[in-house]
């Protein structure tokens, strides 16, 4: 059985600064307090940020979640954060393999699935990123791409509980642009029998308060990993609103 609870997570990238993350983090536990959404909601913080947001988030119903992390433990990696590190500051999720990070990082899946070992390790889940670019949808190659993403990043031993995948069309990230609703479903039924059974599947790129229902109500659709959207507590708390 699925869980039936959608799950709607805030990737907030690289932005925020200490008084920018407090305030959020503040504006999104009151409205989340005063009003909680029928869903599971998560943040996923810059690194430096998940202290401070975690304290102010406490007790709130919202969780925390982190962007990436190292797949080693702990050692000589300059610059690199553990899962250990992130389960240690209260995270239970952790993004991995976001396209931005297999483009500008190289991140390939092999990589993506050390990761996802060392999360699992640590106790979080792992929220695995998967998309195709625009030119494989223009040549019919997007669920190719997805299932290789999928069959070379996900670590054997994988469980529902312990695992989210995020189907992100890279085209559709921070454009504005979004798949029709069919293919939107399309590429989720298409993919379901390749994840271990209840296994939730997110959508993302360019959800905001506007499309949400839209999304949300697609039966094959778990929740949304939402970007931009989730820097403002009003958007972020409409489209978990709109969860169904
Ligand atoms: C993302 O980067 O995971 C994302 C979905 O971004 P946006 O919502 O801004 O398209």
């Amino acid at each position: 059985m699925r869980e039936k609870r959608q799950l709607v997570a805030g990737n907030w990238k690289m932005n925020g600064l200490l008084e920018d993350g407090r305030a959020l983090a503040r504006d999104l536990g009151r409205l989340a307090r005063e009003n909680p959404p029928p869903c599971e909601l998560l943040v996923c913080p810059p690194a430096t940020l998940l202290f401070v947001v975690g304290e102010i988030l406490a007790g709130s119903g919202v969780a925390l979640g982190a962007q990436d992390c190292h797949a080693a433990p702990k050692g000589a990696h300059t610059g690199d954060v553990s899962a250990p590190m992130l389960a240690d500051l209260g995270c239970r999720y952790v993004i991995l393999g976001h396209s931005e990070r297999r483009s500008y990082h190289g991140e390939s899946n092999e990589a993506v699935r050390e990761k996802m070992v060392a999360a699992w390790e640590a106790g979080l889940a792992a929220i695995l990123c998967v998309g195709e670019r625009e030119e494989e949808r223009a040549s019919r190659r997007a669920f190719a791409v997805v299932k290789s993403q999928i069959q070379g990043s996900i670590a054997q031993s994988a469980a529902a509980p312990r695992l989210v995948l995020a189907y992100e069309p890279v085209w559709a990230i921070g454009t504005g642009l979004v798949p029709s609703m069919a293919d939107i479903s399309e590429m989720h039924a298409a993919i379901r029998p390749l994840l271990p059974s209840a296994t939730r599947i997110l959508y993302g790129g360019s959800v905001n308060p506007k499309n949400a229902a839209e999304i949300l109500a697609l039966s094959e659709v778990d929740g949304a990993l939402v970007g931009g959207a989730s820097l403002n507590a009003a958007d972020f708390m409409a489209i978990a609103g709109a969860c169904r």
